[in-house]
């Protein structure tokens, strides 16, 4: 049975703590956001230090199941204001869960930066005076040389520790390209406890266990099997995320110009089509990338220039829409670029992206002017007044500026997914504990199923029910794009569901998902609720409703009634 490790900050203490009744057999998102709701007091600052961060491997991290190792990272949100869980791909959980970790709890604020060593012999305090103001791609060559190539790295650049609200986390893949815990600013949280960054070091590890190991296998080759068939999947291989460009511009949905227009007359520029024509002619480039061992599909990619460089990996749909589309920039090396600085500071591209969009509406920059927007990010670096508010985040930017169009819900940027015709999307939006965020519940059709975007009617039992089976899978450790699937074939949720029962040794109830999402979900509105969050941060902000998106005229119809309706257990 896999443990918490405790690690007082303060005292530079650390326990392994037996999972109790309330934590026993949770992982991932599940385990971040029982332990944020019971440990952590709802009104305190984000920043401040009785606020925990909480880095958890999902349920079946450390085993061959496919795609599950991602990590979530849990605390309350200074960027929200709620509570917040972003997860990554990279090798971290896989490491924690067999060196016998379910989760590290940060409790309190260490005394100067610092970084922790985690491996079979326990926690040792690193002063990291030297990596002060550092960007995440030094730090990790820093720590490489310091700690081997076997390691797992997580860590904040300059912008966790100026502790801005957009601040992300970063972690390694196991051939150390980036992969982001973006959302929320919990980059800034780490830097309020003084965490430079957090190694972790398997080696003379064990395996995890499996109770049942015949039942175990079985489920992985039937779920690995029904996961390779889906059709969509062999597009992910060949384009990545950035093949969703045109296909959700030619939904009109694709955020541009500031959440104005659906539609981007460049799309094809910045399109998954372009990108693997471009990383065909270049040296060192890869599609097909996996951003963790265990991965059987490998949506990620590693984007280089002409002469071989690499720019950034993973290149995706998200981060070259907000800075690409709804910046009106159609340069991709370009939007590369910028995502390359958005990780190294340690920023979240899509709140990023969405704040420099509203620059431009302000005349701080010319809209569409790429190399301006990446001279811009670079002032967060630099901490200049305009690089301060954009690495704040999308609402604090447009509060500057005096913008009555802020795309945010309860102060997170809205993702690449325009919710006047993606309305399940736009609901989620609305009515997720998380703030306006895409993983926890996008409703994007597909040509296996009847669904509707466009309408009103009935998007809050779509929602309601993404956001469930989201919160589950997220709890499972098991990366989106292997969990769509099973949207589409029930029988893959099955296969999951014994993973799950064969590891543990018990019989688990059909609906196991459902009421692993379910309890989630209520631990996070409970949090939020005790923050004071009302009904009322549950909607869209108005210019939605009122601002029909062209070119299909759709507005934001969904009613307060139905919105009301989501996932109130
Ligand atoms: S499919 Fe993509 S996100 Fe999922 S594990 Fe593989 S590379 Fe990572």
């Amino acid at each position: 049975m896999l443990q918490l490790l405790r690690v007082d900050l303060d005292k530079q203490n650390y326990f392994f703590e037996e999972l109790s009744p309330d934590y026993a057999k949770l992982g991932g998102r599940a385990l971040t956001s029982q332990i944020i709701n019971r440990e952590v007091p709802a009104t305190v600052d984000a920043l401040d230090s009785q606020n925990k961060l909480i880095f958890a491997a999902g349920i079946l991290a450390g085993t061959n199941f496919p795609n599950s190792g991602r990590l979530s990272v849990g605390a309350k949100s200074p960027l929200t204001g709620g509570i917040k869980e972003a997860n990554a791909g990279g090798n971290a959980a896989q490491k924690l869960a067999k060196l016998g970790i379910q989760a590290i709890v940060l409790e309190g604020c260490a005394h100067g930066l610092t970084t922790l060593k985690i491996d079979s012999d326990g926690v040792s305090f690193i002063k990291a005076d030297p990596l002060k103001g550092m960007g995440n791609y030094q730090i990790i060559e820093e720590l490489k040389k310091e700690h081997g190539g076997k390691v797992s790295i997580i860590s904040i650049g300059p912008a966790g520790e100026k502790k801005l609200k957009a601040a992300s986390i970063s972690i390694t893949s196991p051939d150390f390209h980036i992969r982001m815990a973006a959302r929320g600013g919990l980059g800034a949280v780490m830097g309020a406890k003084n965490i430079k960054a957090v190694v972790i070091d398997n080696q003379g590890s064990k395996k995890v266990e499996i109770q049942d190991k015949e039942k175990f296998k079985t489920a992985v080759s039937k779920f690995t099997k029904g996961v390779l068939a889906y059709p969509m999947i062999e597009a992910l291989k060949v384009f990545g995320t950035p093949v969703l460009v045109n296909m959700i511009n030619s939904l009109g949905c694709m955020p541009t110009r500031n959440f104005s227009v659906g539609q981007f007359d460049s799309a094809q520029q910045i399109s998954g089509e372009h990108i693997a024509e471009l990383m065909d002619k270049r040296p060192n480039s890869v599609a097909d990338h996996k951003c963790m061992s265990g991965c059987v599909i490998g949506c990620s990619n590693v984007f280089t220039d002409e002469k071989g460089e690499v720019i950034v990996s993973g290149l995706e749909y998200e981060s070259i829409v907000l800075t690409g589309s709804n910046c009106m920039v159609d340069d991709i090396d370009i939007i590369a670029r910028i995502n390359r600085a958005c990780n190294d500071i340690g920023v979240d591209t899509m709140d990023v992206g969405a704040a420099i969009a509203l620059a431009m509406e302000a005349d701080i920059l010319a809209m569409g002017d790429g190399k301006g927007a990446l001279a811009l990010v670079n002032e967060i670096r630099e901490g200049t007044e305009n690089g301060l508010m954009i690495g704040n985040g999308c609402k604090a930017t447009g509060e500057k500026l005096g913008s009555k169009r802020i795309p945010q819900v309860k102060g997170q940027g809205l993702a690449a997914y325009d919710p006047r015709g993606l309305k399940g999307t736009g609901t989620t939006y609305a009515t997720s504990a998380m703030g306006a965020d895409h993983t926890v519940g996008n409703a994007i059709p597909n040509p296996l199923s009847q669904y509707d975007p466009s309408s009103p009617e009935g998007q809050w039992e779509m929602s309601s029910f993404l956001q469930i089976y989201h919160a589950a899978i997220d709890s499972l450790g098991i990366c989106l794009f292997a969990s769509l699937p099973a949207l589409d074939f029930a029988d893959l949720q099955g296969h999951m569901v014994q993973g799950v029962a064969a590891m543990v040794g018990e019989t688990l109830d059909e609906d196991y998902l459902k009421q692993l999402g379910i309890a989630t979900l209520k631990a996070e509105r409970q949090f939020n609720t005790k923050a004071g969050f009302t009904k009322e941060d549950d909607r869209l902000p108005r210019f939605f409703r009122q601002e029909p998106l062209l070119p299909s005229g759709n507005v934001f119809d969904v009613s307060d009634e139905d919105l009301d309706k989501v996932n109130a257990f």
